[in-house]
């Protein structure tokens, strides 16, 4: 008999400690958890108040373990055979397992729980019977109460019999969702999936907006912040992908407003429109890749006149990261490689060669006085255009990647 891991069972992370919220919890990383394996048609999805069960179905277990390592909420997961309640398939199947674990100075010992009293061996005659076993198949092997180096978990339950003897460690962090709807300004840069990323981290549901301004930005562009929030599908489920015209704003800034205030207005638009779009769905913060002294537009009085526009709290989870803590978390979650793509995004194209790093609000309010603010953000509003980016298999980005270039 060859032994192939059948469910992956899920413990959950912080959530355990939120009393009455933890149903609410739950079911919102089961769901995530449902999203993200979508790549794997077979696998099912099961949760109850202790754990989540990932049933393989013959999938293979090796990268769906790849994909729950990122999900967050989760603390830790243990793959597990489930067998027939049979006490010599039982034994075998541990001889198969220790034997495969085998190496000189391994220690171990059997944890069984019989959660079905009319199976006939108590917990305590099951440790012998299948450390027996173990002996048997492999004579110099020692068994260790404290600490061994591998712990077999034996569980008898009414439906079957169910062995673990690896546990594996998940990302942490709260389920995506479990902390209320953020939205992410999602550029094409380095800094901002980062920050959403951390969003992510804790809960915040986070839906990506970017601002295009076709034909000065090119479809690369829009590719490449679709490509980006696809990466961050891994780590919690589905993103709502929000695509703002934006090209008539920047032409109106550009005639109306002095080459200095060009950077100042534009993100003074962008926050405006972002918070429009978050309070017509039920967003509760905005999300922001903003590092402070990094470019002209984040020193604090830049910060200070962007912000103006809005009482929204704003969460800037990169502010006080220095560029190269960045990259190091984009390159982790895979997002680096993608935010180097030569697209210009639509501020590079109308960033004025040195823009004021010390903008006064009083100043971007008599310029923008010269246009139709309020209009000029029902219409970028009104023209929005609403993606569901779902996460994609490995394998099927080297797909399309061919396919790109055929
Ligand atoms: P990033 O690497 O995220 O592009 P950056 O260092 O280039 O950041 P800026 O260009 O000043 O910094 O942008 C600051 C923030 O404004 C970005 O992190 C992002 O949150 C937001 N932003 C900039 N351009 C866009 C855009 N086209 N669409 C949506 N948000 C944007
Ligand atoms: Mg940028």
């Amino acid at each position: 008999m060859t032994l192939v891991y059948s469910e992956i069972m899920v413990r959950y992370g912080e959530l355990s400690t939120k009393g009455k919220n933890r149903m609410r919890f739950i079911n919102k990383l089961k769901r995530n958890i449902q999203d993200v394996l979508s790549i794997y048609p077979a696998v099912q999805v099961t949760a109850d108040r202790d754990r989540c069960h990932v049933i393989l179905n013959g999938q293979d277990y090796a990268p769906v373990a790849e994909s729950l390592k990122q999900i967050f909420g989760i603390q830790a997961f243990n793959p597990v055979y489930r067998l027939p309640k049979d006490v010599t398939v039982l034994e075998n199947a541990v001889q198969e397992i220790m034997t495969g674990l085998y190496r000189e100075g391994l220690t171990f010992k059997v944890a069984a729980k019989r959660a079905d009293h009319s199976f006939e061996l108590d917990s305590r005659e099951l440790n012998h019977t299948l450390g027996d076993a173990v002996f048997r198949a492999l004579p110099s092997i020692q068994a260790q109460m404290k600490k061994p180096d591998v712990t077999l978990k034996v569980e008898i339950r009414d439906e079957a019999a169910y062995i673990s003897h690896e546990e594996i460690k998940g990302v942490g962090g709260l389920p995506v969702g479990t902390s209320g709807k953020g939205m992410l300004m999602l550029s094409g840069g380095i800094d901002s999936p980062v920050a959403g990323y951390l969003a992510l981290k804790r809960g915040v549901d986070i839906e990506a907006v970017h601002f295009a301004s076709p034909p000065y930005t090119s479809p690369g562009a829009l590719k490449k912040a679709h490509d980006l929030t696809r990466k961050l599908t891994k780590f919690g489920g589905n993103i709502q992908f929000i695509e703002v015209p934006f090209t008539e704003i920047q032409e109106e800034i550009k005639e109306k407003a002095p080459e200095a205030y060009l950077m100042t207005l534009t993100r003074r638009f962008m926050m405006r429109i972002t918070d429009r779009i978050r309070e017509e769905r039920d967003g509760l913060v905005i999300v922001n890749g903003e590092s402070l002294g990094q470019v002209a537009s984040q020193t604090l009085e830049s910060m200070q006149a962007i912000n103006a526009v809005t009482n929204t709290p704003i969460i800037r989870p990169v502010v006080t990261m220095d560029k190269l803590e960045i990259i190091d978390i984009a390159e982790k979650i895979d997002t680096f490689n993608i935010s180097i793509q030569p697209f210009e995004d639509c501020c590079t194209i109308f960033a004025p060669d040195r823009p004021k790093t010390n903008p006064k609000i009083k100043n971007a309010e008599q310029y923008e006085r010269r246009m139709d603010v309020e209009a000029l953000v029902e219409r970028a509003v009104a023209g929005i255009m609403i993606t569901e980016i779902t996460p994609q298999a490995e394998n099927d980005d080297v797909e399309e990647m061919i396919e790109d270039l055929l």
